[in-house]
C-alpha cells in the first residue's frame, strides 16, 4: 500500500478493532498498562452482539455450585472437545470479572444484598446465569466498559470500517480503514493490533444476530496469514421465533421460561425423549441443536423448515 493513496494517518501504541465487550475490555487493559489506544468500530459503540447478550454464566448465586462443578458441566456440555485450560481459566476468572464490573458501577439482579438471582442454563446442574438488575434490562456490561474506556482516554472512532491488516517484514504494523462518514481512507500505524471484530453470524441467511457480525476480523486475520481454529464450532441458540420471509428473528435464549416449553416435531412427538431422555428440553444448546437437526434431516421437521416449541403449558409467572 502506498501511503500517497491514504487521506489520513493515525499513530498509536495499540490499535483495537471492534467496540463490543472484547474490544472495550482489551482497550481498558492496554490503557492501564500505559499504552496509547485507538479503538475503531464499524458501528456505534458499544455495538455488535455485546448489546444483545442477556446473561453471564457467572457462578455467583449461593446455589451455583463450586468452580470445579462449573468446570465439569462445561466440559461435559462440550462433549470433552473444549480446551480444558481455557475452561478452567473461564470458570475461575468470571467471579473476579463480575466483582470488577460491580466496582465499575454495574448492578446485578439480587434479591437481598448478598444473594445474586441466578438462572439455570440447559445442561447445567445449578443456576449460574446472572444478569443486570431491573426487569428486561438486558446486558449493561458494554455500557459499563465504555464508561471506563472513555474515562481512561481511549481514543474511540465510530463508523470506521477496517478493511485489512498491514504487514511489514512479516509483522502487522496496523490497519487500513474507511471512514464511512466522510469516505476518507485511513491508515492506523500501531505497535500492536488487537482484533476484536466479533463473530460471523450474519453470514447465515436467518438469525437473531447483530448485523455487523459479518466475520470481518476472521477474514482480515486469514488474509494476513493467520491460521483460523475451531471454525466448525459455530454456536446456535436453538430456540427462536422467526418471521416468514424476514432474515431477522428473535432468540428465546434469554427467555428462561421458554426452556420449559416442549419441543415438538411434525408428528406431534416430544422428540427430546429420543435424543436426551434425562435432560429433555433442559439439555444444553449443542445437544438440542443436534437433536433438532436430526429430526429435520430424518423428515420430521415442519413444513416451513424448523420444529415447534409448545409454550401452551407456561403461565405468566
Ligand atoms: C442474540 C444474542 C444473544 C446472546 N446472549 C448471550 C448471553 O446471554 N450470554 C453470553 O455470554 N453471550 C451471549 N451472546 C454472545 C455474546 O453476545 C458474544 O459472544 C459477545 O458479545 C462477543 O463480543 P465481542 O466484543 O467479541 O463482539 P461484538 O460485541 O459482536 O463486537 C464486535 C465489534 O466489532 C466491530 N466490527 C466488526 N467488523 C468491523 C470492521 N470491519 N471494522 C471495525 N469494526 C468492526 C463492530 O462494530 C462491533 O463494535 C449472545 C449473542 C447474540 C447474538
Amino acid at each position: 500500500m502506498g501511503l500517497k493513496s491514504v487521506d489520513k494517518v493515525l499513530k498509536t501504541d495499540v490499535l483495537v478493532i471492534g467496540g463490543g465487550d472484547t474490544g472495550l475490555r482489551a482497550a481498558i487493559e492496554a490503557r492501564d498498562k500505559g499504552a496509547n489506544v485507538i479503538l475503531l468500530a464499524k458501528g456505534n459503540v458499544p455495538g455488535g452482539a455485546s448489546v444483545m447478550a442477556a446473561f453471564i454464566a457467572g457462578g455467583m448465586g449461593e446455589e451455583s455450585g463450586t468452580p470445579q462443578e462449573h468446570f465439569e458441566d462445561t466440559i461435559l456440555g462440550g462433549g470433552y472437545l473444549s480446551n480444558q485450560k481455557l475452561v478452567r481459566k473461564l470458570v475461575e476468572d468470571i467471579p473476579v470479572r463480575i466483582r470488577e464490573l460491580e466496582k465499575w458501577g454495574m448492578l446485578f439482579a439480587r434479591d437481598i444484598d448478598t444473594h445474586y438471582i441466578a438462572v439455570r442454563e440447559g445442561g447445567h446442574r445449578y443456576p449460574r446465569l446472572v444478569q443486570a438488575a431491573g426487569r428486561g434490562s438486558g446486558n449493561r456490561v458494554p455500557h459499563v466498559l465504555l464508561e471506563q474506556a472513555v474515562n481512561r482516554g481511549v481514543d474511540i472512532h465510530l463508523f470506521i470500517f477496517t478493511t485489512g491488516l498491514v504487514k511489514k517484514d512479516n509483522e502487522v504494523i496496523g490497519a487500513t480503514a474507511i471512514d464511512m462518514k466522510t469516505g476518507e481512507f485511513i491508515f492506523v500505524h500501531a505497535k500492536s493490533t488487537i482484533l476484536a471484530a466479533g463473530g460471523t453470524s450474519k453470514i447465515y441467511n436467518r438469525g437473531a444476530c447483530a448485523r455487523l457480525n459479518t466475520g470481518d476480523g476472521f477474514a482480515m486475520a486469514l488474509r494476513a496469514g493467520a491460521e483460523l481454529a475451531n471454525m466448525e464450532f459455530m454456536q446456535y441458540i436453538p430456540l427462536g421465533i422467526i418471521n416468514e420471509g424476514s432474515p431477522d428473528g428473535y432468540t428465546l435464549g434469554g427467555t428462561p421460561k421458554a426452556k420449559e416449553g416442549y419441543l415438538i416435531n411434525r408428528l406431534g412427538e416430544r422428540f427430546m425423549k429420543r435424543h436426551d431422555p434425562v435432560w429433555m428440553e433442559k439439555a444444553n444448546r449443542a445437544r438440542m441443536t443436534v437433536a433438532i437437526a436430526k429430526e429435520i434431516k430424518e423428515g420430521r421437521g415442519c413444513e416451513k423448515g424448523g420444529v415447534l416449541v409448545d409454550l401452551t403449558r407456561i403461565t405468566e409467572n
